[in-house]
């Protein structure tokens, strides 16, 4: 028996509703959501593959016994050396959670969001399709095409399209007025007289807290799209860490936990100098590879939560499919008990 079941995608923070397949009981594919607001009907090619995770999630490990050798690893360490580590691919009340765990042993909390920040008044997504300017910093149309086809929309109802990227080609530079592949503060110097009050930036990187300093002194309304789901739902409660700050700070650590994240893909450190590298995922990652222990956790398909997406609106979901796996939360109450 087929069943269909509507939940969150949760690979980037556009926030699109997706709908999960299950045959006699198993996750089997996804298909985009069609009523849901934010995409009305589509998810790109990331979306479709969200559920990779979870068929290919950990088994055959014995919960107990990790869990046991995370606290004789903790119990051993000097707290200040301590390092925990949370990320956007956390929900609100696991954020909430693993911020009282650090805090209350007196670890550290490192949050990094690829070097971007909580801007207090972003703009819509109708913001971004009414914009007569939309400047594009990053490859939207190809890395997040949902927000990308807003820039489209906008295109066609006359906006005029000024893109900055890394490369010479790109997605977005086929749609382009204009083309740039400069640093984001010269892209913005360069179009100072172009941007006004109904422009909108849009952008999934920055190089620098300089650049993010840059875009928040223009007058006009911004858009940071995150590449994971709750960046900013994590922002909202974790203070978040530059390049730098994340580097000095690994610099220090000797016991690295890892709450679903995959630093070691992100941050360009040499891992090996931290002696004990304790990972909590629900799939193999980079950081898992490296990781002297992995404590298996629920994906988001097995348990209730909510992210924020990158409007700031906040989106609950629920359990799609039941199991025996704890949660983040139930194994951060067993770290505690
Ligand atoms: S744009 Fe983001 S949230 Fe939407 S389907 Fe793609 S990865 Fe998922």
């Amino acid at each position: 028996m087929l069943e269909i079941k509507h939940t969150l995608c949760p690979s980037c923070s556009v926030g699109c509703g997706i709908n999960v397949v299950l045959k006699e009981g198993n996750v089997v594919g996804t298909f985009p959501y069609k009523r849901h607001p934010v995409n009305s009907g589509k998810n790109c090619l990331n979306g479709r593959n969200s559920i990779e995770c979870y068929l290919n999630k950990f088994e055959d490990i014995n919960v107990d016994d990790v869990v046991a050798d995370v606290l004789k690893e903790l119990k051993s360490a000097d707290a200040s050396s301590v390092t925990v580590v949370c990320s956007g691919n956390n929900d609100v009340e696991e954020i909430k959670a693993i911020k009282e765990f650090a805090e209350s042993n007196n670890f550290n909390l490192a949050f990094y969001a690829d070097n971007l920040k909580n801007f207090d008044d972003v703009a819509t997504y109708d913001d971004v399709a009414d914009a007569s300017k939309i400047f594009v910093i990053g490859d939207l149309l190809f890395e997040n095409p949902l927000i990308g086809r807003r820039i489209v929309h906008a295109k066609q109802n006359g906006a005029k399209i000024y893109a900055l990227g890394k490369t010479e080609k790109s997605v977005t530079f086929n749609i382009a007025d204009e083309t740039f592949n400069t640093s984001v503060v010269d892209f913005l110097d360069a179009n100072d007289s172009n941007i006004d009050e109904s422009s909108v930036i849009v952008f999934n990187y920055v190089d620098s807290a300089e650049d993010l300093d840059k875009i928040e002194s223009i007058g006009c309304k911004s858009f940071p799209v995150f590449s994971k789901s709750n960046s900013k739902g994590a922002l909202d409660i974790v203070e978040v860490k530059s390049l730098d700050e994340m580097m000095e700070l690994l610099e220090n650590t000797k016991v690295l936990l890892v709450f679903n994240d995959d630093i070691a893909d992100e941050i360009d450190f040499d891992f090996t100098k931290i002696s004990k590298i304790i990972s909590f995922a629900p799939c193999e990652n980079n950081t898992t590879k490296i990781s002297d222990i992995v404590v298996p956790i629920k994906t988001w398909l097995e348990k209730d939560g909510s992210f924020v997406n990158a409007m700031g609106d906040t989106q609950t979901f629920t359990t799609v499919i039941d199991s025996d796996v704890l949660s983040e939360i139930e194994v951060i109450e067993k770290l505690n008990s």
